[in-house]
């Protein structure tokens, strides 16, 4: 028996089929359960044919006008760090800042503004624009660690386009470090710290090794940070999985581990301007005492469904916390594969 259970039951719904005589049909679907955390995702069937998606430019054009991450609005728009922090005001790197976001959901929240230009499609971003990124961000949250270091659980984010719940077309991430877990981390060390007590010793080294043998969701890897799509997803059109397998926190992360991650990103995005523009990401850090974790991703693509702009947000995912993903994800693996320039080898 594997020591990872993949968890899922296969459905029926029946119903008289107006498209055929109002014939009996059957239509099936799973429930899937993710064995760490227990989140549930319900794989629909629907096929999709995702629209070519295309900003306005008119759109764009307002909202560089008013916009406070152009490069000759930051120095008078966006706020300063606190000198105990940065006594420069505003950490740079490459074509990046740094700064306090002005709405804060934390204590410690910035932005990292990650390029001069106002939008960019995924398939634009270069290797060094998300690893100048990324190493920025790593720099704010060591420079934490050093004056607080109870503020152990730092998270690096990513709202692309309004549509994912961007509030601004120019790209940028967000940083947000704690002094406990989010809910959905503390989810993941509770399974992890569970793993433990049953004798084994290492949740994502087994998880890695199940999924690279079973051959069905593991996409590739860039050194030694893998890429995967979930088991049970987080997002209506899946979820990019993202192991950073020799890292237990971000502050460990090196350069060489920042340019893997950034070109594993490309090769996703380069998917993504094919089909679905918009996503949310997220790369998760810090332990339970005691608990050997690793830094991890989630990425899930967003969309404003055509017609009539439906939000792929519906009851199910916003009340019941369950999420409806109507792309298989091994389906979707198979999808991302040709994309991805790393190796599937060990
Ligand atoms: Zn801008």
């Amino acid at each position: 028996m594997a020591e990872i259970q993949f968890l899922k039951k296969e459905e029926q719904s029946w119903l008289l089929d107006p498209k055929e005589g109002f014939s009996k049909k059957g239509i099936s679907f799973e429930i899937r359960r993710d064995d760490l955390t227990g989140h549930v995702s319900r794989i629909l069937p629907y096929r999709r044919k995702y629209p070519e998606v295309v900003i306005p430019p008119e759109m764009l054009d307002a909202s560089q006008k008013v916009c406070p991450f152009c490069v000759d609005q930051i120095p008078s728009a966006t706020p300063k760090l606190l000198p105990e922090i940065a006594s420069e005001g505003r950490i740079r790197r490459g074509g990046a800042w740094l700064f306090p976001n002005a709405f804060p959901y934390a204590r410690y929240n910035w932005v990292i503004v990650l390029c001069k230009d106002h939008f960019l499609y995924p398939d634009q971003f270069s290797v060094e624009m998300l690893r100048d990124g990324f190493l920025l961000a790593q720099e704010g949250i060591k420079r934490i660690g050093r004056i607080q270091p109870e503020f152990q659980y730092s998270y690096i984010n990513w709202n692309y386009l309004p549509s994912s719940g961007a509030g601004l077309f120019h790209p940028h991430l967000q940083v947000v470090i704690e002094d406990v877990p989010t809910t959905s981390h503390k989810k993941v060390l509770e399974g992890i710290s569970r793993y433990q007590k049953e004798g084994k010793p290492s949740f994502w080294q087994d998880y890695l090794l199940e999924e690279i043998k079973r051959e069905e969701r593991y996409i590739g890897h860039q050194g030694d940070v893998h890429f995967l799509t979930a088991f049970s997803p987080r997002g209506i059109f899946g979820e990019v999985f993202i192991l950073f397998s020799n890292r237990s926190r971000i502050d460990e992360v090196n350069t060489e581990d920042w340019t893997h991650f950034s070109l594993g990103l490309i090769s996703v995005f380069q998917y993504l301007r094919n089909h679905i523009v918009s996503f949310n990401l997220s790369l998760f850090s810090g332990n339970i005492e005691g608990i050997r974790s690793r830094v991890y991703g989630r990425l899930c693509p967003r969309m404003i469904i055509p017609p009539w702009n439906i939000n792929d947000i519906n009851y199910f995912e916003k009340l019941h916390d369950e999420v409806m993903c109507v792309v298989s994800p091994e389906e979707f693996c198979e999808n991302l594969r040709p994309f991805f320039t790393g190796s599937r080898d060990d």
